[in-house]
């Protein structure tokens, strides 16, 4: 029975999530589908209504990928990474985007590798969106500090604090459902999809925010050792 209540609400968070998704499309697809009916009527092209249906599309575009990360194949590869290396990756590749926020990214890491089994392109895209949203809660820059510590042997502990505007307090009880937005051009999945990613790796995603000071993300992943694979196999 537990197993079938298991199915079942799985079952229900996938309905909904497909009901949000064909909705959010719906409402751009909308804009499109007028902006295409007026030109053929009128017969003539307006370059704004043209720019107007691209941004339409981009958006639609966003919205899939981002939901796609959700529906890849389970049967991914775990593998065993330094989160250090991780990070690093995923700074230079947002670093043009720092500077056009004007933000500083600083890195406060231990000395000694931090290893996690890890399907290395999903925390990189859960630290892509964090980053992100640190960016965006800074439209006057400021600094994002990204510490990693091995708070005890058998954890990795990340935290990324910004200086941003901070989480409006409405929105925090409904962090990590979708389409939980306040920005013109949000998708509001990332958070979510983000918190899906960890807890696939059987960590934990925490959200601390004060309006005016900032944002805390901490994450704590299970730290891999070479003792744990020893352990695995003298299990049997
Ligand atoms: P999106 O960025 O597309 O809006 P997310 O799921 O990434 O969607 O974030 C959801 C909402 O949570 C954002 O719209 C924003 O209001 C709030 N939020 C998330 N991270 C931060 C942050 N670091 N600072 C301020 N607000 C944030
Ligand atoms: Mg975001």
């Amino acid at each position: 029975i537990e197993e079938l209540l298991r199915r079942s609400e799985k079952l229900n968070t996938v309905g909904q999530l497909a009901a949000g998704v064909a909705h959010e499309i719906r409402n751009p697809l909308t804009t499109l589908r007028g902006f295409l009916q007026l030109q053929q009527q009128t017969r003539s092209v307006n370059p704004d209504h043209i720019d107007l249906m691209l941004s339409e599309l981009d958006r639609i575009n966003l919205i899939v990928s981002e939901f796609l990360i959700l529906a890849k194949p389970q049967a991914i590869h775990f593998q065993e990474r330094d989160v250090r290396g991780i990070l690093r990756d995923v700074i230079s590749f947002l670093d043009s985007q720092a500077h056009l926020y004007g933000v500083e990214v600083k890195l406060d890491f231990s000395s000694e590798p931090a290893l996690v089994h890890c399907e290395e392109n999903q925390l990189k895209q859960v630290f892509i969106n964090l980053l992100k949203n640190a960016f965006e809660a800074m439209p006057d820059g400021g600094t994002v500090t990204i510490t990693l510590k091995r708070p005890e042997g058998d954890h990795v502990l990340i935290t990324i604090q910004d200086e941003g505007h901070g989480i409006p307090e409405e929105l925090m009880p409904h962090l990590g459902e979708p389409f939980i937005t306040n920005k013109e051009t949000g998708t509001g999945l990332g958070l979510m999809v983000s918190q899906r990613i960890i807890q696939g790796h059987q960590g934990t995603l925490e959200i601390e925010s004060k309006s005016g000071v900032g944002t805390k993300i901490s994450i704590v992943l299970p730290a891999a050792r070479q003792s744990d694979m020893e352990a695995s196999s003298n299990d049997e």
